[in-house]
């Protein structure tokens, strides 16, 4: 797969570069030069999740990556299912919170490390990233163990869940934490200096791991081949589907797997009160706000960084502006959708009635709506118990987590304690 950098056109990588770097020259974030579509996606639905998921990330990374290696890639991230769960007659939700650290995140952490693992061909990797909750833990568990690997996770003391917390500080091994005094945005400027400083970028092989790597957007392409199999197959080409987004990189994999043939009629992305693409759209003025906080956290992004890819297949054409929707949802609001979602029979997280209630807005009649289950609703379990009224039991994960020791590190915001710990562990 070729890539160009959106923001510097001559900037022309491979995918295994791309995985590599993140991101290209002037911050721009890489995207493939040519989508080519698949042909027959209704044989293709009639497969398993992973022999087609390895059948569809051939057709995209086949002129780089042999079968097997990528048959051997899928099957090592892809151990968990994706579920559609049917919610009402033209409703149905898709559970992405069945992996090792309850979230969607999961998905695209699990294939990227899988990449690097492959990519890498045993030159040391530190993966060093700053987490506000749920991409930590992915990327914890995605790389705990692997060779040549070693992750630093940098997070606020005293600002994210005890449960998002424990999921990665108790792993141990060569994921190495930090509870760093101060805020998510101080975490995020030490990780920035890091990969300013060229001596330790060469000497520990820094790697980001965040959103913006494109191995975790094919890695999500996949699963929306998955929802669409398991509608009968009458209603397989009336997919609306609705993604809660915060960097909008879920809903660019939705993208991407409609412009390679995947039959979703149309894509709403919902955002919480961090609303800057619904107030884009509907005025063409990029203004983003400063961010608030919400009961949906991990979508409390004003600057989204995976717009300029959505951005680009809508003014290519590839997927029309009329079939695109974009609604934010406000706090009141996602309480009344819980707990409408409840009375349904459908237990669901912030993130998820976020989704739901953006679909709500504009499925038609004749469509069948997928919404998507980003976290499994424990994880939000202190929002969901006080909005629902009851006491969520905790799954098995979590409690394990919970129940182990805290093995992070205090460090103060300041660069040169993390360089100087990174130097003295790693180097
Ligand atoms: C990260 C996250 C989102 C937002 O996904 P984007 O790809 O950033 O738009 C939504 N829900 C949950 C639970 C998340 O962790």
């Amino acid at each position: 797969m070729q890539l160009y950098n959106l923001k510097d056109h001559e900037q022309q990588v491979s995918f295994v570069e791309a995985v590599k770097t993140g991101l290209g020259r002037n911050q721009g974030v890489f995207f493939p030069t040519h989508l080519a579509p698949l042909e027959d996606v209704d044989a293709l639905l009639d497969l398993d999740f992973v022999t087609r998921s390895a059948k569809v990330l051939r057709h995209l990374l086949g002129d780089e990556l042999s079968d097997e290696t990528i048959a051997g890639m899928v099957e090592g991230a892809f151990t968990f299912p994706a579920p559609l769960v049917k919610v009402a007659d033209n409703m149905h939700c898709l559970e992405l919170f069945h992996g090792p650290t309850l979230a969607f995140k999961d998905f695209g952490g699990r294939f990227m490390a899988q990449c690097l693992a492959q990519f890498s061909q045993g030159e040391k990797v530190t993966i060093l990233t700053a987490t506000s909750g749920d991409t930590g833990a992915a990327v914890a568990h995605a790389f705990y163990g692997k060779e040549n690997i070693d992750v630093v996770i940098l997070y606020p003391e005293g600002k994210i869940s005890l449960a998002q917390q424990k999921l990665f500080t108790t792993l141990g091994g060569n994921v190495h934490c930090y509870s760093v005094t101060g805020s998510f945005d101080d975490c995020q400027a030490m990780v920035k200096e890091a990969f300013l400083d060229d001596e330790l970028k060469t000497r520990l092989g820094l790697n980001s791991a965040n959103s913006i790597n494109i191995s975790r957007l094919l890695a999500q392409v996949c699963y929306y081949f998955e929802a669409v199999a398991q509608l009968p197959k009458a209603q397989r080409s009336k997919a609306h589907i609705s993604v809660p987004s915060g960097n909008f990189g879920n809903v660019c994999a939705a993208m991407i797997a409609a412009v390679i043939g995947l039959p979703i009629q149309k894509l709403s992305a919902t955002t919480n009160q961090n609303d800057t693409v619904p107030r884009f759209l509907a005025s063409k003025q990029w203004q983003p706000n400063d961010t608030l906080e919400s009961l949906s956290n991990a979508m409390d992004v004003s600057r989204p960084n995976n717009w300029p890819r959505v951005q680009t297949m809508l003014d290519n054409g590839d997927f029309s502006y009329g079939d695109f929707f974009s609604h934010a949802v406000d706090e009141q609001t996602t309480q009344s959708a819980m707990k409408e979602l409840n009375e349904m029979g459908y237990l669901a997280e912030p993130h998820t009635a976020i989704a739901y209630e953006g679909l709500k807005a504009d499925l038609a009649d004749d469509h069948q709506g997928i919404f998507l289950a980003t976290a499994h609703p424990a994880k939000f379990k202190e929002s969901v118990d006080s909005i629902l009224d009851m006491d969520l039991p905790m799954p098995q994960a979590l409690a394990e987590a919970l129940a182990k020791q805290c093995l992070a590190q205090p460090m103060s915001a300041d660069y040169t304690q993390l360089r100087e710990a990174m130097l003295n562990k790693l180097g």
